[in-house]
């Protein structure tokens, strides 16, 4: 069992930008809306090494990978990125998830040996990195069918079972590849979130209030 500290996310209307940026200051992440179908999350400017950076994990959760950071203004120093429309119903769900939480942050308990969601319906694109690090420690196949597929546009992903659980997850729910497991796994952060939306969308286990909307 680890305890995690996550973010807390708001959402807030433009005019209040001062809030908003207080919230994100204090170590939450805010949802700021700029009409009924645009709006930004901002989130604190991640470190270079951003591997288990929660702001980082909550912009992949929606598909992006990129942000700026403000040089000036009320959100000088905060990192944000415009909310793609088809994930602002993610940006809702994270804020009705989070209305019972008070303050910015949250401490929650999170167990990976009694989950492994993270491990199902999931795409592990694997990296150079991995192949080689399969290779050298003698399991070359690891990175070939049926272990591995390579998709047309390139991508190298590891391949599911039909009921949807990654080939090498055992029945004890824990990895059976742990020490060479690819680096999408070993960097997926406990409490990201990612990891919660896993957790809702595979186990239904809810961080907070359960959904009023129809998910996706
Ligand atoms: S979904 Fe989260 S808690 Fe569950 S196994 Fe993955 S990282 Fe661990
Ligand atoms: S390789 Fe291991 S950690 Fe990665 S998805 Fe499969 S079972 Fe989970």
């Amino acid at each position: 069992m680890s305890v995690k500290h996550r973010p807390i996310v708001r959402s807030f209307k433009r005019k209040y930008m001062k809030e908003a940026a207080a919230h994100v200051r204090a170590g939450g992440h805010a949802i700021l809306w700029e009409s009924e179908t645009r709006a930004l999350l901002v989130f604190q400017d991640p470190p270079d090494d951003k591997a288990d950076d929660f702001g980082a994990w909550a912009v992949y959760d929606m598909g992006k990978f990129r942000w700026q950071t403000h040089a000036r203004g009320t959100l000088k120093g905060l990192a944000s990125t415009l909310i793609p429309r088809d994930c602002l119903w993610i940006a809702k769900r994270r804020t009705e998830r989070d209305s019972i939480h008070p303050g910015p942050t949250r401490e929650m308990n999170v167990d990976c040996t009694d989950c492994a969601a993270c491990c199902r319906d999931n795409e592990v694109i694997l990296q150079p990195a991995d192949t080689r690090r399969f290779a050298d420690a003698g399991r070359p196949e690891l990175a070939k069918p049926p272990f591995a597929k390579r998709h047309k546009d390139g991508r190298l992903v590891l391949t599911l079972l039909a009921n949807g659980r990654c080939q090498h997850l055992k029945r004890d729910n824990k990895c059976g590849i742990y020490e060479l497991r690819p680096h999408p796994c070993s960097e997926f952060p406990m409490g990201s979130e990612c990891c919660l939306f896993a957790r809702e969308d595979i186990l239904g286990i809810y961080d907070g209030v359960q959904p009023a909307i129809e998910l996706s």
